[in-house]
């Protein structure tokens, strides 16, 4: 059984420092790289950070059934290949997904043994000075994605963990040990259960 981590939050809340700072003292974690039609952002690189492609390839894709789900978020699409649950080594003790709240319920609700962690901002005006701070987005942007926060922060209270990203370091540590203790479940208490059952048997 794969431990399944869906990280979900609005858009610069931190996901992606968090999740790199997991992987960099973590190598058995695996990143499910997304595929996604927006423009690289400066750093960011193909196959390690997303599969760039064009709108015409990816609703192949779509048609293709190539997703374990697909999302529209603000005006680009954005998906998780069905690959990454395709497990080559026995190593990989979590699947690490960060998603938007819409595409982390949806693959909740297919694979209801996945947990789920909400990031939230300690405020909206954090939040702003985090976006504006990364200089990735234009003031178009960081209005669009502003418009689609209020939707996103109720749907953030249906996660199965939910931690303020106040203190960087402090987060990246809670969110390590959920993904540990999840892990236990998994790697342990799952082939316990069965084994229990079998014994009943
Ligand atoms: P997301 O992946 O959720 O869109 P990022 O990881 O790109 O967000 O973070 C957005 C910006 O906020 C980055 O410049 C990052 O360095 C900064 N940041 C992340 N977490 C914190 C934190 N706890 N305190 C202050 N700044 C943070
Ligand atoms: P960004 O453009 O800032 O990298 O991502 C925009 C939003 O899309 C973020 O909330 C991010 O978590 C989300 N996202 C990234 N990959 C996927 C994916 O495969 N599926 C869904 N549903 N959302 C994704």
């Amino acid at each position: 059984m794969i431990n399944g981590v869906i990280i979900g939050g609005c858009s610069g809340v931190g996901k992606s420092t968090i999740i790199r700072r997991l992987l960099q003292a973590h190598p058995e974690f695996r990143f499910s790289v997304s595929w996604t039609t927006r423009e690289p952002r400066p750093g960011e690189e193909e196959g390690i950070h997303y599969h760039f492609t064009s709108t015409e390839e990816f609703e192949r894709l779509i048609e293709e059934n190539g997703f374990l789900e697909w999302e529209k978020v603000y005006e680009d699409y954005y998906g998780t290949p069905k690959e990454v649950l395709e497990s080559d080594s026995d190593e990989i003790t979590a699947v690490i997904f960060e998603l938007d709240t819409r595409g982390a319920i949806k693959l909740k609700e297919k694979y209801p043994q996945f947990s789920t962690i909400a990031l939230l901002p300690p405020s909206i005006e954090d939040l702003r000075k985090r976006l504006t701070q990364r200089g990735s987005e234009t003031e178009e942007t960081i209005a669009r994605r502003q418009a689609y926060l209020q939707k996103e922060l109720q749907r953030l209270l249906t996660f199965d963990f939910a931690l303020i990203n106040d203190n960087l370091e402090e987060t990246v540590q809670l969110v390590r040990r959920i993904i540990l203790a999840l892990n236990n479940r998994t790697k342990f208490v799952a082939p316990h259960v069965e084994k229990l059952l079998d014994d009943l048997k």
